[in-house]
């Protein structure tokens, strides 16, 4: 049964690249019909906030990323992290260590003097110790016995095989003075606890790993896979961050990206299926596999992402992309009683932006009169087309108010001054929409309706 599980920490912002680290393991857990679980990592305290965690919750639950297990929380599991100290005491695993502060820094210039990796020496081991008194007043930290010889290897399903001799790794504090667990200890106890089968994670902790095996094989656990994400690089090539203009995930949100495109987007941010590049989330969790995943760094394109939001916006369905729409129009401060229905409007403006935000901008004049630039109806309003329009305007009035109908009159019209269809059809567009722009004028009047479109260009043709 595979389970795995995201574990961030919600010390701030979560951007784009944070979340992938959410999306691989949620993918591998839906393809194999596992569990995925989420795991909040707060045990640093100063810098964890609950604002953080619900951003963390808010996100994964609008890109759909659901999770079967947690949250949990580090800090409710302190008693279990504490009983598995004493029980690794108890056993040799893990030993006291009352090296102070001023001794380690003493070490470490030795160790320096002498061209060395500076390293705890083991003084406290179990084996050391005996027979040694504790000296007064000083707290010791709990390190772990680090096997002293032989290496800690796995197989990265990213990375491929990863060795570290032991004698690399000193003995590391698990526990401090005060008894707080320390992180890497916390993830190991969490992993064997939560039967964590498959960790997938940034590489950025990569460092951690061999470490983590050691203390898991310790506990007499067997090391889960481990598969170490690339990092995402921002356009220039720096580590996407907050300071390298990263954006919060949920501004996509509120930048009317939906959430089937960035899932697509980030699915392709260090893993490949073929040659697929859109795709649905369906598709997606059908395709996962460890094996699509790439080694090298994947970098940050937000063209490339602008791309897949209009090409998920052209697969949505018109009912499906004006319920997407609404809240956008709504949030643009349009009133939609009284117009034209938003799966109507959005399947006419589908092809023309890349965001909702976008469509909802461009849909202002089916709901209400626009600005209309003078100089621009100056422009389009000439002595050669005033006549026809005027005519349409009152033709208007009486025809069936749908798209056929209209086109055929407009054309009618221009050919009987003569004119080209397009010498009514721009001053129409700045007349009823306040800009050229726009889908075919024919099926914009339909929206607008009757009456709209007729009190507009008798405003602009100042007969009103
Ligand atoms: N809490 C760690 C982080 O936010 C992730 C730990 C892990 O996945 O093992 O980077």
């Amino acid at each position: 049964m595979v389970r795995t599980r995201f574990a961030p920490s919600p010390t701030g912002f979560l951007h784009l690249g944070n979340i992938r680290s959410a999306l691989f393991p949620w993918a591998f857990a839906r393809h194999h019909g596992g569990t995925f679980i989420l795991r909040i990592e707060d045990t640093d305290q100063q810098r964890s906030t609950p604002e953080a965690t619900q951003a963390i919750v808010d996100t994964m639950h609008w890109l759909g990323l659901e999770y079967d297990e947690g949250p949990y929380h580090q800090m409710q599991r302190m008693d279990r992290y504490r009983e598995v100290l004493d029980d690794m005491l108890a056993r040799g695993l893990a030993y006291r260590c009352y090296t102070t502060p001023a001794e380690l820094e003493q070490l470490r210039t030795e160790q320096m003097a002498r061209g060395e990796k500076p390293r705890y020496d083991g003084r406290w081991r179990p084996e050391k110790a005996r027979g040694k008194t504790p000296p007064d007043g000083v707290a010791p930290v709990f390190r772990f016995r680090n096997p002293d010889d032989g290496v800690v290897a796995w197989d990265d399903a990213v990375k491929g095989r990863i060795e570290i001799a032991n004698r690399e790794l000193d003995d590391l504090v698990i526990a401090r003075a005060d008894c707080t667990p320390t992180y890497n200890f916390c993830v190991v106890v969490d992993d064997i606890d939560m039967r964590i089968t498959h960790v997938i994670r940034g590489d950025d902790h990569v460092n951690n790993t061999p470490r983590q095996i050691n203390i898991m094989r310790a506990l007499g656990a067997t090391p889960p896979v481990y598969a170490h994400l690339p990092t995402v690089l921002t356009p220039d090539g720096e580590r996407l961050s907050k300071r390298h203009g990263a954006r919060g995930v949920l501004q996509y949100r509120d930048d009317g990206y939906v959430p089937e495109a960035i899932v697509n987007y980030l699915a392709r941010l260090g893993w490949a299926h073929g040659d697929a590049e859109v795709f649905s989330v369906d598709e997606f969790v059908g395709w996962f596999n460890l094996e699509g995943l790439t080694p090298s760094p994947a970098r940050f394109d937000p063209e490339k992402l602008r791309w897949l939001d209009h090409e998920h916006l052209k697969r949505f369905d018109d009912a499906e992309l004006g319920r997407r729409l609404t809240p956008f129009l709504v949030a643009a401060g349009l009133r939609l009683e009284g117009g034209p229905g938003p799966d109507r409007v959005a399947a006419l403006l589908r092809d023309r932006a890349a965001t909702l935000v976008e469509m909802a901008d461009a849909a202002g004049y089916f709901y209400a009169a626009p600005a209309v630039d003078p100089a621009m109806l100056a422009e389009q309003i000439t002595d050669a087309n005033r006549a026809a329009l005027v005519a349409l305007h009152a033709e208007f009035a009486t025809i069936p108010w749908e798209r056929a109908t209209l086109g055929t009159t407009i054309k009618a019209e221009a050919a009987r001054h003569p004119l080209k269809p397009a010498q009514l059809m721009m001053p129409l567009r700045a007349l009823v929409a306040g800009t050229l722009k726009t889908p075919a004028i024919d099926a914009v009047l339909e929206l607008v309706g009757r009456e709209a479109t007729r009190e507009r260009m008798a405003r602009g043709l100042q007969f009103a």
